[in-house]
């Protein structure tokens, strides 16, 4: 990859794989790396995760899947605005969310809640996990052996008694340093995919409506242009123009901002980036003008009823689902008995966690249903 910045990360100074490896021909680590996400089974069931519409409850919602392409093609464009590591920010994006729980954040903090006296669980520790330990495909190593950078791009957040046990990629919690900046923009990235297409799937399911969201004032301002431009624009197109000029606002204004945070703090080398406060961000106003949209999102969507009562639900089918796997360990399927023999309740934290949204509600059945043929 030409015309990298000088604080960019390159392949070539990987600082490499737990498991050594001989370098790949005909493409990057970091190609190899998002190669191997690709065809991991954890990217291959984001598929059947909800985002936060369950996934049997409509074919036009994101799923973790449609999501983490979504953010891989948003952290992408940013990547080549800043001339930073594209191939990196697109491994990171695409692994991003390959520990989340089925039933999006309620079954997180459900499976949280289960595991509270055995080491908690979050599912940005179980993306590590996944890509570490978990994936089983390679003849000579555990996991998928990715680079540490792609490593530290997955492991967003860590307490530090946590990062204490994950070795060097833990290491920046303890010693408060920074991440590269394709791994602080793969954050960003998220943030924007998320709360742009909760709009549109909370417009589409009919939760959300044009006159809430005319209260939002990044919203409003938008909607405001695309009307001016298209007077007699309606219905789904009026909604889909406005979000794509919502998302062109935001990864214009992120680019200009941390173009400037780079060059106010003096960065030449990626050394001044780890030693830096976090550069990649929004101007204040676009700031606080996400977080409006935040709030709003969060009081309209995640908190509406009908959310909230699918959310209760799945929160019940995992803890129902765990408290039987630890009352009795013969209910699991063989190889995670053996697994729990030595890694006790993560290993019925890995099964959970590993389940899509149809995988659970039919484990449920088949642990709870009698019925006739
Ligand atoms: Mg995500």
């Amino acid at each position: 990859m030409s015309n990298l910045a000088s604080y960019a990360v390159t392949s070539d100074h990987s600082r490499g794989r737990l498991v050594q490896e001989t370098a790949p021909v005909g493409r990057s680590e970091f190609q190899r790396d998002r190669d191997r996400i690709i065809h991991s089974t954890a990217f291959r069931r984001l598929e059947y995760k909800t985002q936060v519409f369950v996934n049997h409850e409509g074919d036009l919602f994101r799923t973790r899947l449609t999501h983490s392409l979504e953010v891989a093609q948003i952290g992408r464009s940013i990547a080549r605005n800043l001339h930073l590591n594209e191939d990196l920010v697109e491994a990171i994006t695409l692994a991003h969310d390959l520990g989340h729980t089925p039933f999006g954040h309620a079954g997180q903090d459900a499976l949280n809640e289960c595991m509270k006296d055995y080491g908690g669980f979050e599912h940005n520790l179980q993306s590590l996990r996944v890509v570490d330990v978990l994936e089983e495909r390679y003849a000579t190593f555990d996991g998928l052996n990715l680079c540490f950078e792609t490593r530290e791009g997955i492991l967003k957040h860590a307490a530090k008694r946590t990062a204490k046990k994950l070795g060097d990629v833990g290491a920046r919690f303890l010693e408060n340093t920074s991440p590269s900046l394709e791994a602080q923009l793969a954050n960003f990235a998220d943030e924007i995919a998320y709360n742009n297409h909760d709009v549109d799937d909370g417009l589409r399911s009919g939760l959300l409506t044009h006159e809430q969201l005319d209260n939002v004032t990044i919203f409003s301002r938008h909607l405001a242009q695309i009307k001016q431009q298209y007077p007699a624009l309606i219905g789904r197109r009026l909604t889909h123009e406005t979000i794509r000029s919502m998302i062109n606002t935001l990864v214009t204004d992120l680019t200009q901002q941390s173009i400037l945070n780079i060059k106010n703090a003096k960065i030449g080398t990626l050394a001044d980036v780890h030693a830096a406060p976090l550069l990649i961000g929004f101007s204040r106003e676009i700031k606080e003008q996400q977080q409006e949209l935040k709030k709003f999102l969060r009081d309209h969507l995640y908190q509406h009823y009908r959310v909230v009562r699918m959310s209760n639900k799945a929160a019940h089918n995992i803890k129902r689902l765990f408290s039987s796997f630890n009352a009795n360990i013969k209910l699991l399927p063989i190889q995670y008995q053996i697994k729990f023999q030595q890694e006790k309740q993560q290993a019925i934290a890995d099964y959970i966690a590993g389940m899509t949204d149809r995988y659970a509600i039919r484990e449920y059945r088949r642990l709870f249903a009698i019925e006739l043929e």
